[in-house]
């Protein structure tokens, strides 16, 4: 039993993190925790942005099941708890709250007023980096619109007043806004436009319907809009600046929510699993940023996040094996001592706990789509698998790749052609994978799903479409 405190932290890619090796000291908090408790070296989000992301960690299951349509209900492990007779809660961003599945079960977002986030609207700036103003200026101008969320110490602040005086075990999930573009460097810093004056300074710049049609690359809009090319080296560092500045924050954020915890006499009872929904491009590969984008990118600097487990007991472990964050919501079952639900596509990370490894869990799979913030097509879908070493990139459109992420880590040398006996290897497992995606959604899993649960108890059966 005791309390489960999942944290997720936007964009936090894991070679930014101090404590996995990056050079600059980002997270000395979350290093601490890396020391004292069992941290993954080498763990992958199952997609690259917030909303598949996140609804694949809550409810382990693969965006592209149910024909990639998210907003299809699936139970989530927040249910679990509940029906365990835990008290569950959820704080983030208001944006997350749109997801059906990622709101049910959670006990504070059952009034349909409630929003995860107290302000939700707005655009962060800050008035101390005047040098970097044309940033702001890009992200205001071009294809994304960034609302706002509140800061990781005020969504912090707000779990611990919902916690206070709390009598019985609890399951909470706090989603971490920092450090998410536009990089806003601390709320003392922050002036804050309203969002109907950034629109208007977006309609005014907008490209014309004829550059719309030449169908423009990313790099020639930053060039349309700011007139600098990303390309520019001391370009790139200040916004890589910018985004460790931020992450700096989400880790004292962190640190305030474990002191909070302390005071409330609940630390000792509690065990944290902290991890990112996914990372952040810096143009390693094309891209500024994350998500979906003109071209879906599968590339590890999008993938690639923390993942570390801790609570007063545990001893300290570092697992170097190729992770999947499809098997957290398992692993907190396991953890809680509950039944994990049959249908739950992951399971329990303990497998690779003191020292033990498990050959036939060596692959990873990873889903991305051109379409939507909330959608998945599998006719436009891109799907990654990393075994051991290697990761293949299959593209429904074709121009597949093939990476020895030993020697490339940077993913630069496609080597498709020089090993086809890996790669048609890798092609088999993607073609299952894709086998049993498709397969989810029939009439017969639902059945089973609906089995699962109401054994669990945990749902009513109208809640599975
Ligand atoms: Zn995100």
């Amino acid at each position: 039993m005791g309390n489960h405190l999942l944290v997720t932290i936007e964009c936090l890619r894991s070679d930014h993190v101090s404590g996995l090796g990056y050079h600059k000291k980002t997270t000395p908090f979350l290093d601490r925790l890396i020391e004292d408790g069992i941290a993954f070296q080498n763990a992958y989000s199952v997609s690259t942005w917030t909303a598949p992301s996140l609804l694949s960690i809550l409810t382990s299951s693969y965006p592209l099941r149910y024909k990639g349509k998210m907003g299809k209900a699936r139970a989530n492990i927040a249910q679990v708890f509940e029906e365990n007779g835990f008290n569950t809660f959820a704080f983030g961003s208001s944006r997350i709250g749109k997801l059906r599945s990622c709101r049910q079960g959670f006990q504070n977002l059952r009034n349909k007023d409630c929003k995860m986030s107290e302000r939700s609207e707005g655009f962060g700036i800050s008035p101390d980096l005047p040098h970097l103003s044309w940033i702001r200026d890009f992200w205001r101008n071009n294809f994304v619109i960034h609302r706002v969320d509140e800061t990781s110490r005020e969504t912090v602040a707000r779990l611990l007043r919902a916690l206070e005086g709390e009598e019985g075990p609890f399951f909470a999930w706090i989603h971490m806004n920092d450090p998410h573009r536009p990089y806003l460097v601390g709320k003392e810093s922050l002036s804050v436009f309203q969002f109907s004056q950034f629109r208007a300074n977006f309609a005014a710049k907008k490209l014309s319907p004829q550059q719309k049609k030449k169908n423009l690359t990313f790099r020639d809009r930053v060039k349309f809009h700011i007139g600098k090319s990303l390309a520019n080296k001391e370009t790139m560092r200040n916004m890589v600046d910018l985004y460790d500045r931020e992450i700096r924050l989400a880790d004292r954020a962190i640190g305030m929510l474990f002191e909070g915890l302390r005071k409330e006499g609940k630390l000792h009872d509690t065990t944290f699993y902290i991890t990112a929904d996914h990372g952040e491009g810096f143009m390693e590969h094309g891209l500024l940023g994350h998500g979906p984008g003109e071209r879906p990118r599968l590339y590890n600097e999008l993938l690639q996040v923390p993942l570390v487990v801790w609570n007063a007991e545990n001893q300290h472990e570092r697992i170097r094996e190729n992770v999947s964050l499809i098997d957290l919501s398992p692993t907190i079952c396991d953890f809680a001592s509950l039944s994990t639900p049959s249908h739950f596509a992951g399971k329990t990370l303990r497998r690779f706990f003191n020292g033990r490894k498990s050959a036939s869990d060596g692959e990873i799979f990873c889903e991305s789509s051109t379409i939507g913030w909330q959608r998945f097509a599998p006719e436009k879908a891109i799907i990654a698998v990393i075994s051991g070493d290697y990761k293949y990139i299959w593209k429904s459109k074709g121009k597949d790749e093939l990476y020895n992420l030993k020697e490339d880590s940077g993913e630069k040398e496609n080597i498709l052609n020089e090993r086809k006996d890996m790669a048609s290897k890798l092609r088999v497992k993607i073609d299952k994978h894709l086998e049993e995606v498709r397969k989810r959604g029939t009439k017969e899993e639902k059945e089973r799903i609906k089995k699962s649960l109401s054994d669990l108890g945990a749902v009513r059966n109208r809640e599975v479409n």
